[in-house]
């Protein structure tokens, strides 16, 4: 599942020990494993081998330049969502032949930029965004290839957060729409209608709402078919729920077996993009104890970390596990894992049976590889945290920790302003 494990008593990244890269890095610190990135790719591509898809690894669960290099040279493409995504996955030098875009507000220069890298599928979610796509490639002389982002309006049980595939949610055309826009495509003359998508969430545990989905729009490209309308892609979209507690989760193959009778049956290329999947349980979140503190009615470890770093729990109260990287034997006690930031929702875990733990022990936060590091902030004027991989014996940083240079980068004290006071560095 994951190659992060206790080697006497000590955690260990592939062949690495955590500590010692602490040690090296300082912390907070998020830390990959390549292998672990590797193997995850390696199970989707296999479980779905019949159909030889496409897997668009979703660079917004994880988009360091060094994750997505890792996985593009396995052969992954990237789903991307904007501009800045589809900078960082042409500079990790992914195929841009095997690069989706969705996004239901994608602008003007973002899909200028799309068309002149010549991407695989804008995934379009609105008969608006079709017009403009139109419109732009008219103006640049080109043809655009789009995919229709369907919502299949299916319900997921998963946080309502992060649920996309229910007419309550903004993704998408509805079915109806969606018959409307292919049978007048004459009026994109600038567009070339290959695909149909769907993404219904994210962190999804069970078969069946894909299922129903898939079901749903195979059954319709079927129809389409009857009415002389050919598709030649069929992007599933991501979803894929991973182990963060006791979830059980369908395994690539479980998921392979239920849906591939009806990929199959379609008869078009199909296009997979996992993101949580392959890069969840590849990455840890280390911290390290600053306080302790016992108020009489509750007892805190105080660490390094903040919400601002990991923001999964105070957002979706999500569970990580919690595990101190040395292991000691001393009695466990209840306390709440929190960060130094002003706000009660910063906290990494609540009501944690873990051993009494010194200042400077060190903590790490579990399946934090995927919707980590990517949805950090400089809240509370933090620096954002760096980045390491390893692979095998080997550990490199693959982003550098925020420097005070980094967090003012940009700002400006007005003229208006300047005569006041002397700034003192
Ligand atoms: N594709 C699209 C369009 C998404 O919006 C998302 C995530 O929200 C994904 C793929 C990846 O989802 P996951 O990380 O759950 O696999």
């Amino acid at each position: 599942m994951h190659d992060f494990h206790f080697k006497n008593n000590e955690l260990t990244c592939e062949s690495v020990r955590v500590s010692d890269i602490a040690e090296c890095v300082g912390t907070p610190f998020y830390l990959y494993s390549y292998k672990t990135l590797a193997d995850h790719f390696t199970k989707i591509q296999k479980a779905f081998a019949a159909v030889n898809p496409e897997i668009c690894f979703a660079m917004k669960s994880n988009g360091n330049l060094a994750v997505v290099k890792a996985l593009a040279d396995l052969g992954a493409g990237v789903d991307i969502v904007s501009g800045g995504e589809l900078k960082k996955a042409l500079l990790a030098g992914v195929n841009p032949q095997k690069i989706v875009f969705a996004s239901v507000g994608k602008t003007e220069e973002e899909i200028t930029r799309a068309l002149k890298a010549g991407i695989l599928l804008f995934n379009a979610e609105s008969t608006a965004e079709l017009d403009e796509i139109n419109r732009i490639a008219g103006r640049l002389k080109k043809q655009a290839a789009v995919a229709l982002r369907i919502n299949p309006d299916v319900e997921a049980a998963t946080h309502q957060a992060i649920t996309t595939g229910t007419l309550k949610n903004k993704f998408g055309i509805d079915l109806d729409s969606t018959r409307r826009i292919l049978k007048a495509r004459k009026r994109y003359p600038h567009l070339k209608i290959r695909g149909l998508h769907i993404h219904i969430g994210s962190q999804i545990v069970q078969r069946e709402p894909f299922v129903r989905a898939i079901k749903k729009v195979a059954a319709f490209i079927d129809e389409l078919k009857g009415q002389g309308i050919r598709i030649e892609y069929f992007d599933i979209g991501g979803g894929l729920g991973i182990i963060y507690k006791d979830e059980k989760p369908q395994t690539a193959e479980d998921f392979a077996k239920a849906v591939l009778p009806s990929l199959q049956a379609t008869g078009v290329r199909i296009i997979l993009e996992p993101g949580r999947f392959i890069a969840g349980n590849a990455g840890i979140f280390v911290t390290k104890v600053l306080y302790f503190k016992d108020n009489g009615y509750k007892k805190f470890l105080i660490v390094d970390g903040g919400m601002n770093d990991l923001i999964r729990p105070s957002l979706y109260g999500a569970y990580h596990e919690i595990v101190p990287v040395t292991k000691t034997k001393g009695k466990k006690v209840k306390v709440d894992v929190v960060g130094p930031i002003c706000e009660s929702g910063d906290f990494f875990g609540k009501d944690r049976m873990l051993p009494a733990m010194k200042k400077g022990a060190l903590l790490a936060v579990m399946s934090a590889g995927a919707y980590g590091h990517v949805m950090s902030s400089n809240y509370n004027a933090r620096l954002r945290v760096a980045e390491v991989m390893v692979k095998g014996t080997r550990f490199e940083v693959i982003r550098k920790r925020e420097t005070f240079e980094d967090l003012t980068r940009g700002e400006i004290i007005p003229s208006f302003l300047k005569t006041g006071r002397k700034a003192t560095s």
